[in-house]
């Protein structure tokens, strides 16, 4: 039986544990991935101290990753429909989701879905399939999960921050479209901050704020009264 090693939270704020976990038999949809690159969201932080409640230990962090097919279990496609194979590069949706509640169904608005789950967060490791996070050698994927197949010539450590920052910066176009002459306003300086400037604004005016306003009355004031803003980003990692 194979054996990889992951980085445990065994007890909020204290150092991770570098634990042996034994790659267990896949069932019928699931991807064994060997991980890449792992990156480290702010939310991982806040978690390791201890300050999100829902988590619980023991856990293998990590809900941003990137890998390669080492194992899969049937016959598995890429949300585009491209066959997946040992050996393919692949990134996944960290949040995976039901697919048949009203949220799923009707609104069309997955990270709203009532049994979403998100890796590296929601599953302990000592709950089946145990490699649930991606601070690991190799983690199991769900059979219901968003998977996009990479070119091999992409390089994991760029990209990876696009599974948590960047899709989360992606929505926020999704729920804001921009136009032309219009100004927006992203607070905060971080990953999800920066993604949002790789995007194409198509001539809107972007401005960025690099310190946190602690005050909700100043920040309105100064976002909509002075400024006048349509669109407001507050990239804080709230998608959890
Ligand atoms: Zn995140
Ligand atoms: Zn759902």
């Amino acid at each position: 039986m194979r054996k990889v090693r992951a980085a445990v939270v065994t007890e909020f704020g204290k150092p991770l544990e570098m634990q042996n976990f034994e790659v267990p038999k896949l069932r019928e949809g699931q991807v064994l991935v060997r991980i890449t690159a792992s990156g480290v969201c702010g939310s991982d932080v806040h978690i390791w101290k201890g300050l999100d409640p829902r988590v619980k230990t023991p856990l293998i962090l990590g809900h941003e990753g990137i890998g390669v097919v080492e194992d899969l279990a049937g016959e598995k496609s890429d949300v585009f429909g491209n066959v997946l194979n040992v050996g393919d590069n692949i990134i996944w949706d960290r949040g995976v989701v039901c697919g048949v509640c009203h949220y799923c169904v009707i609104h069309k608005t997955p990270s709203l879905c009532v049994n979403r789950w998100t890796y590296g967060i929601s599953k302990t490791c000592a709950e089946p399939p145990y490699l649930n996070g991606c601070y690991s050698e190799a983690m199991v994927l769900d059979e219901k999960t968003k998977i996009i197949k990479l070119d091999k010539q992409i390089d994991p450590v760029t990209l990876v921050s696009a599974s948590c920052s960047g899709d989360t910066s992606a929505h926020s176009f999704d729920l804001h479209p921009l136009k032309t002459g219009e100004t927006v306003l992203v607070q905060g300086p971080g990953p999800i901050g920066a993604c949002f400037f790789r995007r194409p604004c198509y001539g809107a005016q972007v401005w960025h704020l690099w310190r946190q306003f602690r005050a909700e009355r100043q920040r309105k004031s100064l976002l909509y009264d002075s400024h006048n803003l349509r669109s407001y980003v507050n990239c804080t990692c709230t998608h959890l």
